[in-house]
């Protein structure tokens, strides 16, 4: 019993009846949080807690966390396999051989008349690292199409071509405990109290001991912005101009690590030519952050002993956001600030496992980092697999965001998504239900049957949620995770694992793969596999994974634990060893608010919803918290539209037009509206998503609306409410 205020209301914890704590891993985010999961003498999970000894969450979790337990039974679970009758009209439920057998026999179907990438496999974040590989495996080794790819490529693209264009391969270098060494932190389009509550605790710890500057980058005044020592409100989608202006003022006036660009990195001359041309006044021009701030920001970064960035979307989701990763790293390397404690990149990761589906699945190449470009990575896995290497295509297909339109093109005919959701998550969603329309055959796989994708579905494949299975997260800090099974899948739903090995024993090749039966021993088959690689699991176990809460790779063969960084050495990925400074020109190709559309519109998340909100969108309490779609806006604009607070009003792109309620803030200047990005029939159906030249990330964060009052408030009331409502 805990005391409330003059100890005169005791505040009750119902004793939930649990009889049995489970270790498992948190399935929302990248965070990584190690739980329990209370079961009750009929093994009904009933309650979540945080393990205290775990390094990355110790003990806490936020409310998303707290309420995980209740995922397992919610309403629109997939309980049986379902098969669209003859008529496409209506779902008839239907047994896993005949949903398993239909689904590979239109796969063949599709691809003996159409050619072999005229199927598409779209996957996700959120299944374990054994799943992703052995899905690569069915995809690379049996099915043979080349057009496959995952939803993180709405997220976490930009980080991954960033990583890889500056040190020569993916890989957050830096980590958590960067936080209790650093003199300077640095956060772009990072709104880490909402977005990550748990890694923004460690941060708020690492400063109650130690005082360090934080500089949060901004357009709009988020949490986080308002416990930064300096905030800079940027302009959307200008980042590129203002990491160019501070590396200039750091060249400019002598405060750059000449010994580590001179024994670290490459292309300096030319880096430092392009960046002559941002100079402070003229930068702040563009990028809407006065010549002072930009000088003062630029010294107290390069001052500092150590100084680290991170970002979330609001530097991946641009038409730029792979050069905005490059440019945190071409500061970083300037400044000396990679491979040290304290000094570092640090993308923050979304989902749970979107780091798994990097090194691990083969969307963009081959198991472990590998390339389909290299002869060499081809034949290794190509030998290890037992299959001809010349199935394998030489060069990566197409991303998520070029396949749908592939649809519109016929280059596309079938498509399998996995725990993925395009009718909510990709942008533009009137031309997405066009697409989804037009394919020969879709089928879904996903735990929910509600999701919205599946309207569009022939085939819909019940998978088993999170911790009804067993396998490795790996998190925003390299750390890999293990997800224990707490109870057994819901009804007749499958784990996405034997899912995956029941289709590939439908499929007839003269050399096939083997595909072991359980997720521990594919873990071998990946230990095998990255043993000497930069991505080395050889040193883990399950066993010591679960022990040390969690062990971050490298990893080698007799390690006790893992490497906390990347680059500790100086040594990168490239032939050279030397990182790439790269020149960024900024390239204006946005769509930016005009006398028609005159409001910038920015979206992000809320801390009580995860991306399309196809689990928290089902849990009373998060819903209770946030249960309606809204829209940020400042108060002076309102009054010159006559917008009232709490009303509801519509916004128009040049896509489509959404229903909002309004909230009057001044986080918002007064020619910008914020909407979180997680209710289905809203924001995307806004938003222009262009694409970034080399992640293929679309610009989800900034196009150019025109709003007015909604005319009949009532009717209005009725299509927010549409909004949410499973
Ligand atoms: Fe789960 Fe992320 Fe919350 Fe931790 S911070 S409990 S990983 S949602």
């Amino acid at each position: 019993m805990l005391f409330g205020r003059g100890k005169k209301n005791p505040i009750k914890i119902a004793d939930k009846g649990v009889v049995d704590w489970r270790y498992t891993t948190c399935g929302y985010c990248s965070t990584g949080c190690s739980m329990e999961i209370g079961l009750d003498k009929s093994g009904i999970p009933v309650a979540t807690r945080g393990v205290g000894g775990a390094d990355v969450n110790q003990g806490k979790l936020c409310t998303k966390g707290i309420f995980e337990h209740e995922l397992f039974r919610t309403d629109g679970r997939g309980a049986q396999p379902l098969i669209r009758d003859r008529y496409y009209e209506s779902f008839q439920e239907c047994s896993w051989d005949t949903a398993l057998d239909k689904t590979a026999s239109e796969i063949q179907r599709i691809q003996d008349t159409w050619g072999r990438d005229s199927f598409a496999i779209v996957s996700t974040g959120q299944i374990m690292t054994e799943e992703f590989y052995t899905l690569g495996k069915l995809t690379r080794g049996v099915i043979g199409t080349n057009h496959y790819d995952g939803n993180t490529t709405l997220c976490m693209a930009s980080a991954v071509s960033g990583y890889k264009r500056s040190f020569g391969s993916d890989g957050p270098p830096g980590c958590y405990d960067d936080f209790e060494h650093t003199e300077c932190l640095m956060a772009i389009g990072s709104n880490l109290p909402e977005q990550h509550p748990i890694i923004f605790w460690r941060l708020h710890e690492a400063l109650e001991k130690r005082k360090f500057p934080i500089i949060v980058v901004d357009p709009r005044v988020t949490m986080f912005a308002q416990m930064a020592d300096i905030h800079l409100p940027v302009t959307p989608g200008t980042d590129v101009v203002l990491l160019n202006a501070l590396a200039h003022v750091i060249l400019d006036e002598g405060l750059e690590d000449r010994a580590y660009i001179d024994a670290h990195t490459s292309d300096a001359a030319a880096f430092e030519k392009l960046v002559e041309q941002y100079d402070p006044i003229s930068s702040s021009r563009i990028c809407g952050i006065d010549e002072d701030t930009i000088r003062h920001v630029a010294r107290t970064y390069a001052r500092a002993g150590s100084a680290m960035t991170i970002w979330t979307m609001g530097i991946n989701q641009s038409t730029h956001g792979s050069d905005g990763v490059v440019g945190i790293n071409n500061l970083n390397l300037i400044t000396g600030n990679i491979g040290k404690p304290g000094g570092t990149s640090l993308s923050i990761t979304g989902q749970c496992n979107a780091m798994g589906t990097r090194e691990w699945s083969s969307c963009s190449g081959l198991p472990g980092y590998r390339k389909l470009e290299s002869a060499e990575d081809r034949k290794q896995i190509a030998d290890f697999w037992g299959i001809d290497e010349d199935f394998f295509p030489r060069e990566r297909g197409m991303f998520q965001t070029d396949i749908f339109p592939a649809i519109e093109s016929g280059q596309i005919k079938g498509m399998w998504l996995i725990a993925t959701n395009p009718m909510t998550s990709m942008p533009n969603t009137p031309r997405i239900r066009k697409m989804l329309e037009k394919l020969e055959f879709l089928v879904v796989q996903d735990v929910y049957r509600d999701v919205e994708t599946n309207e569009y579905s022939h085939v819909f494949l019940p998978a088993a949620v999170w911790a009804e299975k067993e396998g490795c997260f790996t998190n925003t800090e390299r750390r890999v995770n293990l997800t224990r099974n707490v109870c057994e899948p819901y009804a007749n739903s499958k784990p996405d694992l034997w899912i995956f090995n029941q289709l590939a024993k439908r499929f007839k090749r003269d050399r096939k793969p083997h595909f072991p039966n359980t997720a521990e021993e594919v873990f071998e088959e990946l230990r095998a596999l990255s043993k000497g690689r930069m991505l080395d699991y050889s040193g883990m176990t399950w066993d010591k994974i679960e022990q040390q809460r969690g062990i971050q790779w490298p990893c080698t063969d007799g390690d006790e634990s893992g490497a906390a960084r990347l680059y500790t050495d100086g040594q990168f990925q490239w032939d050279d060893g030397r990182a790439r400074l790269i020149p960024l020109s900024f390239v204006d190709n946005n769509e930016t608010p005009d006398e028609d559309y005159p409001f910038w519109m920015n979206s992000g998340r809320v801390v009580e919803h995860f991306h399309t909100r196809t689990k928290t969108g089902k849990i009373g309490n998060l819903n209770k918290f946030s249960p309606t779609p809204y829209m940020e806006m400042n108060p002076d604009a309102a009054r010159e539209l006559g917008v009232e607070h709490g009303s509801y009003a519509r916004l128009t792109s040049r896509r489509g037009d959404a229903v909002v309620m309004v909230q009057l803030t001044h986080r918002v200047a007064p020619n910008m509206v914020f909407i979180p990005f997680h209710f289905h029939e809203c924001v995307n159906r806004l938003s222009l998503g262009l694409l970034d030249p080399y992640s293929r990330q679309p610009a989800f964060k900034q196009c150019a609306v025109k709003i007015e009052m909604a005319v009949d408030q009532d009717a209005a009331a009725v299509t927010n409410v549409a909004a949410r409502t499973y």
